[in-house]
């Protein structure tokens, strides 16, 4: 069986093992980061990867919001006078 091996990292930080492998039938599914749930992936195919976490944010997202780049530029001034 051939199998792909690589890493992956979510936006938020966490890292995850990711692997490729033939399912013996077609599959649809998806993988959400357990980190911040955003999707990662989906599928609809006979080549199922797999997701193993490696290691996770350590900052927590909301103590160290403030910090953080994206968050700044979602913060939309008052626009009514
Ligand atoms: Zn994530």
């Amino acid at each position: 069986m051939v199998v792909i091996e690589k890493q992956r990292q979510c936006r938020c930080g966490a890292v995850y093992h990711r692997t490729e492998a033939m399912a013996p039938s077609r599959e649809i599914d998806s993988f959400e980061c357990v980190a911040c749930g955003v999707t990662l992936e989906k599928w609809d195919t006979a080549w199922v990867p797999t997701y193993r976490l490696i290691s996770v944010p350590s900052a927590e997202p909301d103590a160290d919001g403030a910090r953080r780049p994206d968050a700044a530029c979602k913060t939309i001034p008052p626009q009514r006078s």
